[in-house]
């Protein structure tokens, strides 16, 4: 009897704040009407927190549910226009000047402080000052803005326009709520110190959060701590998810070149046999993640190429070519790995007369969040959702942000994105309904470090 009163409730409320953010079937029945009923409280208490914004909201609501700012519910409609634009468009790599000139013109509109073109080639800075400067505090938010190189299958009506090219990571979702979050605090500034918008291109294999760093990102703008966001399929729309140290992992390459001496297969005495060679080199290499690194810690040593210079089943080949990665969530096991894998190859290789040569290249590194400022990202999110997961298991992909974490302490945090296909996958798409909380997030970031 009480749930159905309140479902009823609910459904008029969802109703009056527009249905995308109460679909039932996204949200589930319970923490739909508690995010109704912190709603409910929102648009009481209406003026209040919006011009006290998220810190009054802390203030005031702090243990209750205060979900979502009243600012992204009203702006639902045309920061999902913004996304769905970017979705019709996408732009590969560092690419993006359709993407990063809309990106740049809007954040104009809102009347930001600075708009900065072309960091890291085609990355756009955006900074956005405070009511007040006292703190002297300045925080980065980062989105990225690429697309992958695959053909669309979700057969939208804005569907790619561009055959071979998709929105299949939901980068368009991220760009457009950092958008959101900007047009906000534009807007309200209530926050005191100064907020960088951080629009990177070339997340997808191309480090454009490296060039953006190497290209003085952070001193340039004195940025103290950088916060991410990415969305993930399989993680409930209205839930976050994130842990601290080691969240996303590094992918590293490796060649060997193994030299012996060729000849006839019958007269391995006077051939020196690279294929003998690069046998006990593989076996040795196991050793790595057997007898090296500490059993409680990951890692993945995988040779998945080997190639000889002969074709012929009675000839002797003059070299080996091997190819595999390594897989690492620590950075002093990512050291050690490499460091043993140039010594095993090298070593085995003399001890059977041969030569190894190692070509080891790094990938973007281990994405790990700062255990103080995951607390900061959690809090806001707690804020924000009545689902977050602090202890979410680490993800074996790798992401660029890393290196802005490298440079800055900070967090990256997990926004679900619902019962989709994985990102990457041509029927994958962005949930517009995830926007209020991403945007929420991102705005919350700084809000919540820099109080008035
Ligand atoms: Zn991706
Ligand atoms: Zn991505």
């Amino acid at each position: 009897m009480f749930f159905s009163r309140l479902w009823r409730a609910a459904n008029r409320l969802g109703q009056a704040f527009g249905e995308s953010i109460f679909r039932k079937e996204q949200m589930g029945f319970l923490p739909l009407i508690l995010k109704a009923l912190g709603l409910r409280a929102n648009a009481l208490g209406k003026g209040a927190c919006d011009v006290a914004g998220f810190g009054g909201c802390f203030a005031k609501c702090k243990g209750s549910l205060m979900p979502i700012k009243n600012r992204f519910a009203e702006w639902l409609p045309q920061i999902t226009a913004w996304r769905q634009d970017f979705h019709a468009h996408p732009e590969l790599m560092f690419d993006v000047q359709r993407t990063a000139g809309k990106v740049a013109d809007l954040c104009r509109s809102f009347g930001c402080d600075e708009v900065v073109e072309g960091i890291g080639l085609s990355g756009v800075v955006v900074v956005i000052k405070g009511r007040k400067s006292t703190s002297g505090r300045v925080i980065g938010l980062r989105a990225d803005m690429d697309a992958l190189p695959i053909t669309e299958q979700t057969g939208l009506d804005y569907a790619s326009k561009t055959p071979g090219k998709m929105h299949a990571c939901g980068h368009d979702g991220h760009t457009a709520m950092l958008l959101g979050a900007a047009r906000y605090l534009a807007e309200t500034r209530n926050f005191d110190g100064t907020a960088v918008c951080i629009f990177q291109p070339a997340e997808e294999g191309g480090g454009g959060g490296k060039v953006m760093v190497d290209d003085g990102l952070m001193d340039r703008f004195g940025i103290q701590e950088v916060y991410g966001m990415h969305n993930m399929p399989g993680i409930p729309v209205g839930a976050f998810g994130i842990r601290d140290g080691a969240i996303m992992a590094a992918a590293d390459t490796v060649d060997i070149l193994i030299t012996g001496k060729g000849g006839h297969a019958a007269k391995p005495q006077d051939c020196i046999d690279p294929v003998v060679v690069a046998s006990h080199i593989i076996l040795a290499l196991q050793t790595i993640a057997s007898r090296n690194v500490d059993p409680l810690q990951q890692v993945v040593v995988s040779i998945c190429v080997v190639e000889t210079d002969s074709p012929a089943s009675n000839v002797i080949p003059q070299t080996v070519k091997l190819k595999g990665t390594v897989r690492t969530m620590d950075p002093k096991v990512q050291d050690l790995a490499e460091q043993r894998l140039a010594e095993i190859a090298q070593g085995t290789a003399l001890a059977l007369g041969a030569r190894a040569e190692v070509s080891y290249r790094r990938g973007y590194p281990v994405t790990v969040n700062a255990v103080a400022n995951t607390g900061y990202a959690t809090e806001v999110a707690r804020a924000i959702s009545a689902d977050v997961d602090t202890n979410i298991a680490p993800m074996m992909g790798a992401e660029d942000f890393s290196y802005m974490l490298n440079a800055r302490p900070g967090a990256y945090i997990f926004v679900g994105n619902g019962d989709t296909a994985m990102v990457h996958h041509p029927s994958y798409n962005f949930d517009d309904d995830v926007i209020p909380f991403g945007a929420s997030w991102y705005a919350g970031m700084v809000e919540a470090r820099m109080p008035v």
